[in-house]
């Protein structure tokens, strides 16, 4: 199987890796299925539910700690949060040790700021003196001047961005950077928040396989690891698939027709990550920002359909949940890694119900 080299780290990685983002889904038995299956890396967080939990499980069963890579992250951006994360990974994964500690969805230069001024950088170096951590690594959804200099900065070994098919704009720029001054690249999101899957494509009006969502990613020669959220059994079977299968990166134009086929209609649409949430109003913003999605995809014209759904919205949506509470108060648009304008768009939101409402 080929291993690909996690940048300057010298650690060996396998293509893909277990994103463990909420694994309320999977047992520890799946994570074992994965790695048995041939994934020797894992990515968990602080704040992804019981995956630690079940990573530990995982760990003491197979004694299979020495042969996986584990990483994890902290959300904190105070030191005293950071350290108590720290000490709580290590302790629900049974390990002595992290082979990269993540810096967590640093993606706003209030983010950069606080975790440089508060310590959290010569923390994970003095975690890294003591052996406690083995690299230092960050993630961010920051396309721009925050990402480049985070990359820049020289502190961090390995970094974490989204990429993917319908998002292919790093190739250009932070893919390159970080390549060239030899930090390892971890790929999230490579299916585009759950837009590049079978069901959810044919939803949008394209055709586009999880399967070929990864193959897509992999393709990129300087990609050292991509980690999917599997968070059920069929995610896990893809992965092995693509990663057991004698796997030939798809050619240019074959990559240049996958990007033209997936490009979603809008700059609006909300991808489903739920990073924007919670809503102090209550508000279930993913939810609610279906509707918007679905008028886009159906050009706003297609009115028998739009009201069907915007009944589905109705029944699904309770009122001390919906759009029009919304304040403005921008708390979830500091959250949104797209950048989605979403007080906005909870207007807008307002007006497809009751536009759809006077065509009744
Ligand atoms: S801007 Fe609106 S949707 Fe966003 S957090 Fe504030 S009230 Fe909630
Ligand atoms: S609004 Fe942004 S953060 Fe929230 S689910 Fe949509 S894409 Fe994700």
């Amino acid at each position: 199987m080929e291993l690909r080299r996690l940048g300057k780290t010298e650690l060996m990685v396998t293509p893909i890796g277990y994103g463990a983002l909420g694994l309320p889904g999977v047992s520890a038995e799946t994570l074992e299925q994965a790695i048995v299956g041939g994934m020797n890396f894992i990515d968990s967080a602080r704040g992804y539910d019981d995956s630690e939990i079940k990573i530990g499980k995982m760990l003491a069963k197979t004694g299979l700690r020495d042969k996986i890579i584990i990483t994890t992250k902290s959300f904190s951006r105070d030191l005293t949060g950071f350290k108590r994360d720290f000490e709580t990974s290590i302790s629900n994964m049974g390990t002595d040790y992290i082979d990269v500690m993540f810096l967590h969805d640093v993606s706003t230069r209030k983010n950069w700021n606080l975790v440089r001024e508060n310590g959290l950088i010569d923390e994970l170096y003095r975690l890294k003196a003591e052996g406690r951590i083995r690299h230092l690594g960050i993630s961010t959804h920051d396309d721009g001047d925050v990402g480049r200099e985070i990359i820049e900065s020289g502190h961090f070994e390995v970094v974490m961005i989204a990429y993917n098919a319908a998002n292919p704009e790093l190739e250009q720029t932070h893919i390159p950077l970080a390549k060239s001054l030899d930090i390892g690249i971890v790929i999230m999101k490579p299916y585009g928040g759950g837009v590049l899957t079978d069901k959810r494509s044919r939803e949008l009006g394209f055709e586009m396989s999880a399967e070929e969502a990864l193959k897509w990613c992999v393709s990129n020669p300087d990609v050292s690891c991509v980690i999917p959220g599997m968070d059920a059994h069929e995610y896990v079977d893809v992965a092995l698939k693509v990663l057991n299968s004698d796997f030939v990166s798809l050619s240019k134009e074959e990559l240049k027709e996958t990007v033209e086929r997936v490009s979603i209609k809008g700059k609006n649409y909300c991808r489903g990550c739920r990073y924007c949430m919670p809503c102090p109003q209550g508000i279930l913003i993913p939810e609610s920002l279906k509707l918007n999605n679905r008028w886009e995809i159906y050009d706003q014209v297609e009115w028998a359909q739009m009201h069907m759904i915007c009944e589905e919205f109705n029944a699904t949506i309770p009122a001390e949940s919906g759009p029009e509470l919304c304040t403005a108060c921008e708390v979830c648009v500091q959250r949104c890694p797209y950048n989605l304008p979403i007080p906005e768009l909870m207007k807008q939101c307002v007006t497809i119900k009751n536009h759809n409402n006077g065509h009744n």
